[in-house]
């Protein structure tokens, strides 16, 4: 007779706190297959890279360390998901696989609707749990906030993992999905964000006590956002942590803050996240078509290089160059600098988005679809909803890294000159050149366009676009399906 099982699959939920999924199974008493799946077809996506994978496995190390007295593990699987549920079947009876609604790519939505209806053909039920404040099949937004709070405010159930029951898989099974050769190639030997619920939780709070203290102050600020801000986008996106238990905890500590504002500033910021997952649940096809379509004839030429410039960092823009150097380095920017970048790709450069946002998506340890689509299209103007915000980078340096720290750690061809310079090599005088021993162009290269010119041709074509009937009649659908926070 075959041995009843319970599967729980781990997906964005890389954690054993506040895990509904976990919990339900565990209550029902019967051996758990926790299981994550590392599927070779997301793995050659266009917008995913090492890092990602990294953390992933980092935060399941993490919570293997902590099942070790329970004498379990969430096992880790190389393959694609149907073979290896199909596997599994034929030898365990499976009561049913739980796991969080997961809002994720369009290849991630393609696989899980395959997912139901290989486990319907089955007979298995797959129960999904919500997933944050993010509602599957919502009809309308009207009272989304509402029940976002009532969800959020909910007491947190945590799974009793003693009542774990001892449960050792197949031989067979784990040696046909071994994910040893694919682990065995990813370096851990890094200087970005480490994965993992223990090292989450530190850096919440961290930022709860100490560091939320100067938030709004710094939060447009390359270098001080970076301690400023919570740092906690890696560990939201993998589930490290769950948006109800930050917003529990910040609740917890926010009368005894001495920086209320700063508090209050970052909620919104939770708010904002699921907010914008909320669009891509209403309608994936953000990630890859303009959501107003009344911006389809735009940005139609492509220049190979003035990609290649951007991507790389060698636009002759300090503060865009310093972005893209930093991002690829570390796997995080700020807000207003991811902004900043996209602006100068769109407007700037008038290139379509789609190949910057795979770029940066994979540069972003923190990569959530639902929030990086649907900004990216906020801010290259294809929403028609929002305002049109052109960046100036110059500007931008000037207000955010006045004494060019954070472009001089960044771009060390600039270290050597006043921060004035640092930001606009181009006002550099041949007398100067010789002080400094600095050529521009061959030490650093020219800028690749003018932005008063770009800000201008920019500009003119979007508030054209935006004033035209077509654009105002379909922001008004847009606007009735998804509303506008900010
Ligand atoms: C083009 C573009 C792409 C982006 N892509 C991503 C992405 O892939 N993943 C991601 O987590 N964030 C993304 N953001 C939003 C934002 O830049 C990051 O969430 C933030 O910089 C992360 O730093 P933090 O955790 O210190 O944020 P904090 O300021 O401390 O905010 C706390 C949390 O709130 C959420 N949040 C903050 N700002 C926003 C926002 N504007 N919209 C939605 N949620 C927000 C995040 O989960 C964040 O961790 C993107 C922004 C832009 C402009």
């Amino acid at each position: 007779m075959k041995e009843e099982i319970n599967i729980v699959w781990f997906k964005r939920d890389l954690r054993l706190k506040d895990h509904p999924p976990l919990k339900t199974a565990i209550d029902d008493g019967k051996p758990i297959l926790m299981l994550y799946v590392l599927e070779p077809s997301i793995i050659s996506t266009p917008y995913s890279d090492e890092r990602h994978w990294r953390f992933i496995i980092e935060s399941i190390y993490d919570l293997n360390e902590k099942l070790k007295r329970c004498h379990q593990e969430i096992y880790i699987f190389y393959g694609e998901i149907i073979p290896i549920l199909e596997k599994i079947i034929h030898r365990y009876k499976v009561k049913s696989i739980l796991s969080h609604q997961e809002t994720g790519t369009w290849l991630t939505y393609q696989r899980d609707i395959q997912v139901k209806k290989f486990l319907k053909e089955k007979g298995i039920p797959w129960i999904e749990f919500q997933n944050n404040a993010v509602i599957r099949g919502l009809k309308s937004r009207d009272s989304w906030n509402e029940k976002r709070n009532e969800y959020i405010s909910k007491t947190i159930e945590n799974p009793v993992l003693e009542k774990l029951i001892s449960f050792e898989l197949d031989y067979d099974i784990r040696n046909s999905f071994s994910a040893d050769k694919f682990l065995s190639t990813i370096n851990f030997n890094h200087s970005m964000q480490v994965g993992g619920e223990t090292e989450a939780e530190k850096v919440l709070l961290s930022f709860l006590k100490v560091r939320h203290i100067g938030y709004i102050k710094n939060i447009s600020k390359p270098e001080e956002s970076r301690n400023k801000c919570s740092r906690l986008s890696p560990y939201i996106a993998y589930g490290n942590l769950s948006i109800k238990q930050i917003q529990q905890a910040k609740n917890e500590f926010y009368s005894v803050s001495p920086s209320k504002r700063d508090l209050l500033a970052f909620e919104s910021r939770l708010v904002w996240h699921c907010h914008f997952i909320q669009k891509l649940e209403t309608e994936p096809e953000y990630e890859f078509r303009n959501i107003n379509s009344a911006y389809n004839d735009i940005r139609t030429d492509w220049n190979e290089n003035y990609f290649n410039a951007w991507k790389n960092g060698l636009t002759g823009y300090p503060l865009v160059d310093a972005c893209i150097r930093c991002v690829i380095e570390t796997g995080y920017i700020n807000f207003r600098m991811r902004a900043m970048l996209v602006s100068f790709l769109t407007h700037h450069l008038w290139l379509d988005w789609k190949e910057g946002a795979n770029f940066l998506a994979k540069q972003f340890l923190d990569f959530e679809p639902g929030i990086h689509f649907p900004q990216f299209q906020m801010q290259a103007g294809t929403t028609g909803i929002n305002t049109i915000r052109i960046y100036n980078p110059t500007k931008q340096a000037l207000e955010n890294d006045p004494d060019a720290i954070f472009i001089k750690k960044w771009l060390p061809e600039l270290r050597n000159l006043p921060s004035h310079l640092a930001i606009e090599p181009w006002k550099i005088t041949p007398l100067e050149e010789l002080m400094f021993n600095f050529k521009y162009g061959k030490n650093y290269p020219k800028r690749i366009i003018d932005t008063d010119i770009t800000y201008r041709q920019a500009s003119k074509i979007l508030w054209n676009i935006k004033k035209s009937q077509k654009s105002q009649s379909e922001a008004e659908k847009i606007l009735s399906k998804h509303v506008k926070l900010n």
